[in-house]
């Protein structure tokens, strides 16, 4: 693998070559996007590019200092996300990697951070994380990678060179899991539709599971009618158990709703992601107007926004349920 294998986000990755080929590479970056899009891969491929010891201006995949990368095992290059069991990046592990920056490092090349993602710094640690960025260590680079800018500090964000990574075209991610992954072609297409253009999702060994939930969701989201709170409830308890669980469930539901309302505008079912759901999607654009459809898609979207920032999982998916119900 190399630069010329990463699927899509060509204009990102050509500012981020030019970068490394002119050493003008900023020395913080804020890679925005959805999860699954590709900002992981790019992040670790510049990283990559920047140790490699085969390449130059590229990476290889396969040296030595490349596989140490991608495994998490390179001196040089640190992956910085909560610890197992916590919900956030604490103090002490910004602080420690501001010691780690400031050693020179190993490979004489760059010291490397990633934080992922960084909208999981508690304020404390941003506050630490902005004194690095006011005065950088030589020769490191500090990638945050998120999916919003909510919760981070504005003079943070004003500190970090902001690259921005949207959803892929549906055709390029199926060209994609067809050639390189070696799906067939109505796989592809199906898979790369459902993940919304995001590669990344459609390859993450999780895919199986995800697929089976979602069908349980949409039943359950069907089912949920006026005055089925106590059903809205149970549903809430049930998805609020595991954080990552919570997100699929409202990352899904936001797809659902975006194929609803395509539907309603349309009257056809070209270009939604739910493609072996058309029947529900029909019966429940039948039971919404518009507007309703564009309130309970940006209710999804600022639900999964406030469980980023760690809100109680529970109340804030009770109250998108409530708002599912009232509104039929
Ligand atoms: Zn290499």
């Amino acid at each position: 693998m190399s630069f010329a294998d990463i699927v899509g986000h060509a204009k990102q990755l050509e500012t981020l070559m030019w970068g490394l080929e002119k050493d003008r590479l900023h020395h913080a970056y804020l890679f925005l996007g959805p999860e699954g899009v590709g900002k992981r891969t790019i992040a670790l491929s510049l990283a990559m590019a920047i140790q490699c010891q085969k390449r130059v201006y590229d990476f290889c995949d396969e040296c030595a200092n490349c596989v140490r990368v991608r495994t998490g095992n390179h001196p040089d290059v640190h992956v910085v996300a909560p610890l197992a069991g916590k919900k956030e990046i604490s103090i002490q592990q910004v602080r420690e990697l501001e010691r780690e920056l400031n050693f020179h490092p190993f490979s004489g090349r760059k010291k490397i951070a990633l934080l992922d993602p960084a909208s999981l710094m508690n304020s404390s640690a941003q506050n630490a994380l902005l004194k690095t960025l006011e005065e950088p260590p030589s020769n490191s680079l500090l990638i945050l990678l998120s999916t919003s800018t909510g919760g981070l500090l504005s003079t943070l964000l004003s500190r970090c060179l902001r690259l921005s990574f949207a959803p892929l075209p549906v055709e390029v991610v199926a060209n994609f899991l067809a050639s390189q992954k070696g799906m067939n072609r109505e796989d592809a297409e199906f898979l790369a539709a459902v993940t919304m253009g995001r590669p990344g999702k459609a390859t993450s060994p999780d895919m199986e599971s995800l697929m089976k939930r979602r069908k349980v969701w949409a039943e359950q989201i069907c089912s949920l009618t006026r005055g089925g709170y106590r059903k809205g409830m149970a549903l809430a308890e049930e998805l609020a158990g595991i954080r990552e669980e919570s997100l699929e469930f409202l990352e899904w539901v936001e797809g659902w709703y975006r194929d609803i309302l395509i539907y309603c505008v349309t009257g056809s079912n070209r270009g939604i992601c739910n493609l072996d759901m058309v029947k529900g999607i029909e019966q429940q654009a039948a039971l919404y107007s518009l507007e309703h459809v564009l309130f309970l898609l940006a209710q999804a979207v600022r639900t999964a926004a406030r469980i980023r920032r760690n809100v109680n999982r529970r109340m804030a998916l009770e109250n998108f349920f409530a708002k599912v119900i009232r509104r039929h």
